[in-house]
């Protein structure tokens, strides 16, 4: 027999203290520019979780954090769970009325927050039930005048925390360490609750070669916030890992990105496909040098082909595309061409990197249709399901429960194929597929195909009600500055026409100012079909 240590975040503190004391984490906050080391990072994640003694948290309490990506989140990121108490990240761009929600459902004993989010807590903070005390995390000497009550300074709790503070050996693996609500685009948010096990397990998934290949040579940049699926887990798999970490902080822009991949080396980076689309735009500039990244990692929602292609074929930036949810910690398949497929011409290779991707080890799936699972041929689509050491088994105390975690499966409501190499494809998420005459279209094949025009920076497809056909698509375009007014609806039509048969096509294209977009970037067709619903219904 083997033996049954258990997996826990306390063992990535202690190897990064002990192995990689000298390694860096940069951050940008209201302030400026921090660097600190590991040895440091580590010091005050030890007095910061001393703090949480002194303020009376017990083990399994929830501690909720609203923040940006920068060190002293980083820093809750370990101190909270090794301290034996849960880290509950919460998602800064949700309505005020979510954000109590999901405060009041975990019942958060304290809450960690930015100085410039305290507007946000200061207008629900009379509904928040279980809240008692608020952690204000900033590079002022002084707290802002607030309202909330009673609030700390998180600097002066650090300062006068305990250096060599315990952190906890005996936890169980299965003890939860951290969560995380799903963003809701129906109803209230659902809780989900990643377990010591499942971060210590996921993180390694990540530094597998053939997976994201995270290592201590890398420079990583999660621009993926740090509220939203951990981050994609990389800030645990950069410290367990010594990996320098670059965290780019509060309302960054484009141009802040492209100048911290070139002065700090970034080496790989993380985020949903609207933050590359933006930082394409300004790699147009050409002011920039980007040859230290090896990977730009992208998922959340599916990444346009045309994407793709400049990053690689353009810029020589390699892409990794790849799929998860915050039910799934999230890595669950990630599109990277097996060794006998190297010979694939550009365009099929393209195509499969357009793809999400081939399962991980250790995670299962399968894809069920109508008739049981589906064949393995590229074009039968039916439900992802997924299990796994690091797949929520259920929602916290929520009655969406049952539904979404049958028969020991995670039900993700996202149609996909599975082709003969194993290769999964997002056809669309159940809701946004449009469904005409009793046939499916594809909202995402046919955005993809738009974004590779030259004159569309982005484009959103939407069903729209149809009295013969059901529902028939509406294409949202967003033209790049310089060609509006050069082209037209019937232009785009055209392009669209020999890519598509016939039904597919929009029956309408739509010039738009920009298209809305959720609390982490995708894009929110909800949105759009409201607004377009009452125009389309007459
Ligand atoms: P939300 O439900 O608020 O969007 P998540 O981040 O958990 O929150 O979203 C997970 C969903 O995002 C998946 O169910 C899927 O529909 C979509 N998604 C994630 N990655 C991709 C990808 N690479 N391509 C297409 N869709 C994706």
């Amino acid at each position: 027999m083997m033996m049954n240590t258990p997996l826990i975040l306390t063992q990535m503190i202690e190897r990064v203290e002990k192995y990689f004391p000298k390694k860096e984490v940069v951050s940008r906050t209201d302030g400026g520019i921090h660097t600190l080391t590991y040895a440091q990072i580590a010091e005050r994640t030890r007095r910061l979780a001393s703090s949480f003694e002194k303020l009376g948290i017990q083990e399994g309490d929830r501690i909720g954090t609203l923040a940006w990506n920068h060190h002293r989140h980083l820093e809750a990121y370990f101190a909270i769970p090794c301290y034996g108490a849960v880290l509950h990240t919460i998602n800064i761009r949700l309505s005020p009325e979510h954000v109590a929600y999901i405060i009041n459902h975990a019942e958060d004993r304290l809450l960690l927050l930015d100085a410039d989010l305290i507007p946000l807590i200061e207008a629900i903070s009379p509904q928040l039930k279980s809240v008692e005390g608020y952690i204000i995390m900033t590079d002022q000497a002084e707290l802002p005048k607030t309202s909330l009550s009673p609030v700390y300074h998180y600097e002066t709790l650090v300062a006068q925390g305990n250096p060599k503070q315990a952190l906890r050996q005996d936890l169980d693996e299965n003890a939860p360490a951290g969560m995380c609500y799903t963003s809701a685009t129906t109803g209230n948010p659902k809780g989900v609750i990643y377990s010591h096990r499942g971060i210590v397990l996921h993180s390694m998934a990540l530094g597998l070669v053939d997976t994201g290949a995270v290592s201590e040579r890398d420079v990583a940049m999660p621009v993926v916030p740090m509220f939203h699926a951990n981050a994609w887990g990389l800030p645990f798999v950069c410290l367990w890992f010594g990996t320098k970490q670059v965290l780019p902080g509060p309302y960054f822009t484009p141009k802040i990105l492209a100048e911290l991949i070139q002065s700090e080396q970034v080496t790989i980076s993380a985020g949903v496909p609207t933050i590359w689309l933006g930082l394409l735009q300004e790699l147009e500039t050409g002011n920039y040098d980007t040859s230290s990244l090896r990977a730009l990692l992208c998922g959340g929602a599916a990444a346009p082909k045309s994407l793709i292609k400049t990053f690689e074929q353009k810029y020589s930036i390699p892409f990794l595309h790849a799929y998860g949810m915050t039910e799934t910690s999230p890595l669950v398949v990630i599109a990277k061409p097996k060794s006998y497929q190297d010979d694939l011409s550009d365009e099929e290779l393209l195509d499969l990197k357009a793809k999400q991707g081939i399962v991980v080890p250790m995670i299962d799936i399968k894809v069920v249709g109508q008739n049981g699972e589906v064949k393995q041929d590229g074009k039968e689509m039916g439900e992802l399901l997924i299990r796994g050491p690091w797949i929520a088994s259920e929602y916290y105390r929520n009655e969406k429960t049952e539904e979404a975690f049958k028969d020991g499966w995670l039900h993700t409501g996202d149609v996909v194929t599975i082709d003969e190499e194993g290769y999964v494809k997002i056809v669309d998420r159940t809701k946004d597929l449009i469904k005409s005459g009793g046939e499916w279209i594809s909202s995402v094949d046919l955005e993809n195909a738009l974004m590779a025009h030259e004159a569309i920076f982005e484009a959103a497809v939407i069903a729209v009600p149809h009295e013969k056909w059901q529902e028939r698509p509406l294409a949202c375009v967003v033209l790049k500055e310089g060609y509006v007014g050069k082209v037209t609806p019937e232009d785009i039509l055209e392009f669209l026409t020999p890519q598509f048969a016939k039904w597919w096509l929009p029956d309408e294209v739509m010039f738009v100012k920009d298209i809305p977009k959720t609390s982490v970037g995708k894009f929110l067709k909800r949105a759009l079909r409201e607004q377009l619903k009452d125009q389309y219904l007459k």
